[in-house]
């Protein structure tokens, strides 16, 4: 028979109403952090999203802690178990068993999602990993520059809590939440509207299909807000993207900062392409022949900005494959291309 091992006691109650506080503190964080004016604080965007993310998991630790009938069992599943360990059974074998108690710490995200597995209970779990991300990063930023990204948060955030309120817990956010539930809803359609306004304004603004992505990638570089609008103004006048990208600026309106929309559409790829001179691989990022923009994707042998694309893309001696620089070699790599004039001289 396996021994009896010892776990701290479980308060399913004070669970759950640890996590509609926590929740609820979270949402009074973020009203306060955005106050209008000179009213906001936003050291406590940082304490928004903290409060948020652990009122989040204790709701799943909750849910988790429910899912069984006898207190015991809803321990085991929320405590850390003691760790499985040999032990040599003295004739040369060994036999596996837990060493010492349940830890008095809990199960963290990446336990509760398998917990989740093991109940069929199911969670958006991207939207929690980037949440966790963002706290993780937060902590490390000056907190005026998160404001838009916690405010992105809160709005993402609402579809996940209302689902998993409703579905699993089988309650109304409305009822357990209170006013902050108002706030975030409010919040969230103010997000859902404005992104699909930014959305239908970017329509008009051409930009080159290609950049597409790379425009959702963007984000306010004052707040980090994805909610960045095109200039009325660049729109009256009959500016595109794709040929005035010198003026055509974007605004943000979570905090109103504007810019030129272009070079942070380039920034956002040049993220993506990093890469390090010392690692000895080729930049997979190049400024374009054609159009001069730093667009060019090497791998795919084309501009994201003008679509433009190589006239010889393999080296007919060899097949390799032919870049920017290639072009004047008549369709061959430069190895070939050397060899070919030789040959051709020597004749
Ligand atoms: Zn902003
Ligand atoms: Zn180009
Ligand atoms: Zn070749």
């Amino acid at each position: 028979m396996a021994p009896q091992i010892l776990k701290p006691r479980l308060d399913a109650e004070k669970l759950r109403e640890n996590a509609l506080t926590s929740i609820r503190l979270g949402v009074e964080d973020f009203e306060r952090c955005r106050a209008p004016g000179d009213g906001g604080d936003p050291a406590r965007a940082l304490s928004a999203i903290r409060n948020l993310f652990a009122g989040v998991l204790l709701l799943f630790k909750y849910k988790i802690a429910t899912c069984v009938e006898a207190p015991d069992d809803a321990e085991a599943l929320i405590f850390n178990p003691p760790e499985v360990m040999p032990h040599p059974d003295g004739n040369g074998g060994i036999h596996w068993g837990p060493v010492g108690k349940f830890r008095n710490t809990t199960i963290d995200v990446v336990t509760i999602r398998k917990r989740f597995e093991t109940f069929e209970i199911e969670v958006d779990w991207d939207v929690i990993e980037k949440l966790q991300s963002c706290r993780n990063h937060l902590e490390h930023l000056h907190p005026a520059h998160t404001l838009g990204e916690v405010a992105d948060f809160v709005a993402e955030l609402f579809p996940v809590l209302q689902d998993f309120i409703q579905t699993e817990l089988g309650e109304t956010p409305a009822d357990i939440l209170g006013a902050a539930w108002q706030t975030m809803l409010l919040h969230h359609n103010f997000f859902v509207e404005n992104t699909q306004r930014c959305a239908d304004a970017w329509a008009e603004a051409c930009v080159p299909e290609g950049m597409d992505t790379w425009l959702k990638a963007c984000k306010c570089p004052q707040c980090a807000s994805t909610l960045l609008a095109p200039f009325q103004a660049n729109l009256d006048n009959g500016d595109t993207v794709e040929h005035n990208d010198d003026k055509f600026t974007a605004e943000c309106i979570a905090c109103g900062h504007s810019l030129l929309i272009a070079p942070l559409m380039i920034n956002a790829i040049e993220k993506d392409h990093g890469y390090d001179p010392r690692s000895g691989e080729e930049p997979t990022l190049e400024s374009c022949d054609q159009c001069g923009r730093r667009a060019f994707i090497v791998p795919d042998q084309a501009c994201l900005w003008c679509a433009g694309e190589l006239e010889y893309t393999e080296c007919e001696d060899c097949e390799e494959g032919l870049g920017q620089e290639d072009q004047d070699n008549g369709g061959r790599c430069s190895y070939h291309a050397h060899a070919y004039e030789k040959f051709m001289r020597e004749d």
